[in-house]
């Protein structure tokens, strides 16, 4: 599953050879849950699990695209694109959303998407919190920038993927993902302040993996639970308001100052907001810890995040709580959280790497005795983003 494939698979498809290959990758993120929509500050990392894209620019003006993974191809046209119809009238399959979604945002900023034969395949595991969908996005956005002849930075590439995904798919997320797969860097976090979009990349340490571990309990109504704690923080915004008149977001008051101030909301808004504060506060906290190399207590701050999330946040389950709590007493593990939305999904533990394999098996076998689930588990590294390779 890599750039070999992605060339083979395109010779099959289309008789000849594809003239690049691009790569962009999924994402994990350390910390700073809940976050991105109070602008505050997250703590992603790309992540060597990548889309490829193998492409060469079409002699018509239609877009063949086939996705491997689904063994099915789309073809379609600008006149299309706002219908999501391909160009015998079908509709698009919705995989093939992500990359019309990019054609359209692109070409709403007025830049050029020449028709293009593609194949793509991935080995970012769909819909289990590591971000396919923002790698399949920052992987086209590259695609097209390099047969359009234009250059956008790879943060207004984020921008342009964010935006087709809100406007276009369909998916109200924020910018944390498209961002790490396109400015990702080999062994570093990255510390985005989401209000500005100013970055910073932290040092991670060789020595350590990512280890992704998905419960695989998926929860139907997630997406109202998820507007629900976006709501609530909406809310303690406007009654906060009355004390902070200038205030826009929860990522403007102070450890101090949530402690007096959580005193007249009430309770649940009380517990949602110290959550977000306290959040931004251990970011925050992590740079200096990663700088000086310090992951042990870095994997104390994603320790208390998941009690944050499990107390104050709640959106924790019984699944998610035993993923972390055995793995907080496995050998080799510095810090394990429930990471995403919650409610389901994965943990993301940071484990010494010579320890890894063990720890994934004895993880495995532990909440399989404990939940008669069997878990998918991901040993990942921090990587480079979306390249032209
Ligand atoms: P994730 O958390 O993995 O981003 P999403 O639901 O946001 O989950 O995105 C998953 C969707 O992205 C898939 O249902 C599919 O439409 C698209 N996608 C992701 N990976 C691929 C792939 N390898 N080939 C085609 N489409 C993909
Ligand atoms: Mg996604």
């Amino acid at each position: 599953m890599d750039m070999n494939s992605a060339t083979s698979q395109f010779k099959n498809r289309f008789g000849y050879s594809p003239a690049r290959i691009v790569r962009a990758p999924g994402r994990i993120n350390l910390l700073g849950e809940h976050v991105d929509y109070n602008d505050g500050l997250v703590l992603p990392a790309a992540i060597d699990r990548a889309t490829y894209i193998a492409f060469s620019p079409s002699v018509t003006d239609r877009s063949t695209i086939v996705a491997v993974d689904f063994d099915q191809p789309a073809v379609f046209s600008v006149e299309g694109l706002s219908a999501k119809s391909q160009t015998d009238g079908s509709p698009l399959p919705e995989w093939a959303h992500y990359p019309t979604g990019l054609m359209w945002a692109l070409r709403e900023a007025g830049l050029a998407t020449p028709a293009m034969d593609a194949v793509f395949l991935s080995n970012v595991p769909r819909g289990s919190g590591l971000s396919s969908s923002a790698s399949v996005e920052m992987a086209f956005a590259l695609a097209w920038q390099t047969l359009g002849g234009w250059t956008r930075s790879p943060m207004e590439r984020a921008l342009l993927g964010q935006k087709a995904e809100n406007q276009y798919v369909g998916v109200n997320c924020g910018i944390m993902d498209q961002f790490a797969s396109a400015c990702g860097e080999e062994n570093k976090a990255l510390l985005l302040d989401c209000r500005s979009l100013e970055y910073r990349s932290l040092p991670l340490p060789e020595s350590v993996s990512l280890v992704v571990a998905d419960t695989t309990v998926r929860r139907k109504l997630t997406s109202g639970e998820y507007n629900n704690r976006r709501n609530a923080c909406e809310e303690t915004v406007n009654l906060l308001k009355d004390d902070l008149r200038a205030m826009t977001s929860l990522s403007e008051v102070h450890l101090v100052d949530i402690t007096i101030l959580a005193k007249g909301l009430p309770p649940e808004l009380a517990r949602r907001s110290r959550h977000v504060v306290e959040e931004i506060g251990r970011v925050n906290q992590s740079q200096s810890l990663l700088e000086a190399g310090d992951v042990q207590q870095f994997g104390q701050l994603m320790n208390q995040c998941h009690v944050s999330l499990r107390d104050l946040y709640e959106v924790s389950i019984p699944e998610l709580d035993a993923m972390v709590e055995i793995a907080q007493g496995l050998r080799g593990c510095y810090g394990a959280r429930l990471t995403g939305a919650g409610f389901g999904g994965c943990t993301i533990n940071l484990v010494e790497r010579e320890h890894a394999s063990e720890f994934v098996e004895r993880l495995a076998k532990g909440y399989e005795s404990n939940t008669g689930l069997h878990p998918e588990i991901y040993i990942c590294r921090a990587s480079d983003g979306a390249r032209l390779l």
